[in-house]
């Protein structure tokens, strides 16, 4: 039967529905319920396959979408689960947590007027689905080699450098600080956007593969860099950025303000009883004022009001429309009964007389010339200073490099702001200045995304690959 090319106008898109509003005030697990096979079969049905795929562009790891939409439409989930794995490694997690909008779907041609393939979703129903099934990657081609790599940090880019780097029979060992594989997909991303049993069933494929993790291994402390390069034929460095950005505010350090990482950390250890160094902050019963607009900030209101928070604002001091968060999650924030103040920046934190926190200066901004990045710089406006009340305040300014010492002392070479310098373009794709060291993810590209720092990550081992001439 000719395929109707007039589907999209004939079947609108639809999202994966949420679960209800009650529930997602109060309970941490995803709110974005299963797709049917037969919703996925229709919508992936509404992809055009133009003949320049521009969400493919788009897509940093440049996934086949028209490719495996037409599989998933077919109903044939493992065939299309193998592809997505040929560019992704983790794609039930970018599934989940890619800001869409920005990126496969906002490129979409049917985003102009008939609302974009909801190609995130089956992404993420494809794989979860293949899973289910039984359908695990296939390495028994994989002709092995006695090359070895080691990879600090087991965040998105580590583990996708890990993955191809196994794929092409290569050793790959996995060292990191934390008790649990994920980075920032495990200790900072909520599980109401990705629950943990994604990272625990993906560790799990990752071992079967020949992936092998070192946990609460933290270099430079309980194994040297030193050994690791004299024992490995390359290094990955996959560290992540962690230094938080401070906004220089007064009383910024006054009981009732909280850093937004070790806040939302705290929380995910309380949820599923792990032990790091951050306590669990409970925010019941009190009035939140999150100072920040981009992700970080939007998974601290929405885990304030989840903690039974009595009122919950963000204050951004730019416009809606030059927020950094993604827009489905200001959404999601925005229907979970978060406040939204734009245009107003901190001044500093007002304390009562206990030197607790009672609330928050802020100024009126207008929006001046573009930076640039494009995004408009916020002008104070004189005389416009108002106090938010609050009994919490969470900064979420974002996070700046933080390159540890034995780094330094390597010589290996980083910019300005600390970054680490190893470019797609160096002679191996992502070799810093010193040959047998590798880089990629945050800690290259500064505070960034899941897809990019896996991008980054399968960049690396192709570089390394190269480099080894496997
Ligand atoms: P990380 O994920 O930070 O991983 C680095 C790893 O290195 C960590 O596990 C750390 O423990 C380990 N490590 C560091 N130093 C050492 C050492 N010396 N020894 C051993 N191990 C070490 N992006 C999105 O696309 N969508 C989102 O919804 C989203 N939400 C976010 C929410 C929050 C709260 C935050 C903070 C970020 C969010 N991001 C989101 C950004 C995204 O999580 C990061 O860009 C991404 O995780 C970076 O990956 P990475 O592998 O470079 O670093
Ligand atoms: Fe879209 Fe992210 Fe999937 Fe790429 S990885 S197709 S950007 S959801």
């Amino acid at each position: 039967m000719a395929q109707n090319v007039y589907q999209f106008i004939d079947v609108k898109r639809i999202d994966p529905p949420k679960r209800s509003h009650s529930e997602r005030t109060i309970e941490f697990v995803e709110i974005y319920q299963p797709m049917t096979n037969t919703q996925v079969e229709g919508q992936a049905d509404r992809c055009l396959d133009c003949g320049n795929p521009y969400c493919e562009w788009k897509c940093p790891v440049h996934n086949y979408i028209p490719q495996w939409l037409k599989l998933a439409n077919e109903g044939k989930i493992i065939e299309a689960a193998e592809l997505s794995h040929k560019t992704n490694s983790l794609p039930e997690v970018c599934g989940r947590v890619c800001p869409q909008d920005r990126l496969c779907e906002g490129a979409c041609t049917l985003d102009e007027g008939f609302g974009a393939v909801t190609i995130g979703s089956i992404e993420k129903y494809i794989n979860d689905k293949a899973f289910e099934m039984g359908w695990r990657p296939d390495l028994s081609a994989v002709i092995k080699t006695d090359r070895r790599v080691a990879v600090i940090g087991a965040g998105p880019a580590g583990l996708a450098c890990a993955d191809v780097l196994v794929r092409n029979g290569v050793s790959p060992v996995v060292f990191d600080r934390y008790p649990q594989i994920g980075g920032l997909l495990t200790f900072g991303i909520p599980p109401f956007k990705l629950e943990k049993e994604v990272l625990s069933r993906r560790r799990d494929i990752f071992e079967s593969m020949g992936i092998e993790f070192r946990l609460n291994t933290n270099v430079g402390v309980d194994v040297s860099f030193d050994s690791l390069l004299d024992e490995y034929d390359a290094v990955f460095l996959a560290l992540g950025t962690y230094t938080p950005m401070k906004g220089g505010l007064v009383n910024e350090d006054a009981p009732g303000v909280y850093e937004a990482l070790p806040f939302l950390i705290g929380n995910i250890n309380n949820l599923m009883g792990w032990q790091t160094e951050h306590p669990y902050v409970s925010l019941k019963d009190k009035t939140v004022v999150v100072l920040g607009g981009g992700d970080t900030a939007m998974d601290c209101v929405r885990t304030s009001i989840r903690q039974g928070a009595t009122k919950v604002s963000c204050a951004y001091r730019r416009d809606e429309a030059n927020m950094p968060g993604s827009r489905k999650e200001v959404q999601n924030a925005r229907e979970e009964g978060v406040e939204f103040l734009f245009n107003l920046q901190p001044l500093g934190i007002e304390v009562d007389s206990e030197g607790k926190v009672c609330g928050v200066k802020v100024v009126r901004t207008e929006l001046g010339a573009p930076d640039a990045k494009g995004r408009r710089s916020p002008e104070p406006v004189a005389g416009s200073e108002q106090v938010l009340p609050a009994d919490a305040v969470i900064i979420a300014f974002g996070f700046q490099p933080s390159p540890p010492q034995w780094l330094i002392d390597m010589g290996v070479e980083l910019d300005s702001k600390g970054r680490v310098v190893a470019s797609e373009q160096s002679p191996y794709a992502l070799q810093t200045n010193q040959q047998k060291i590798f880089a990629g993810g945050d800690m290259v590209l500064g505070s960034d995304l899941v897809v990019t720092a896996i991008a980054q990550g399968r960049k690396a081992a192709e570089g390394m690959l190269d480099y080894l001439q496997v």
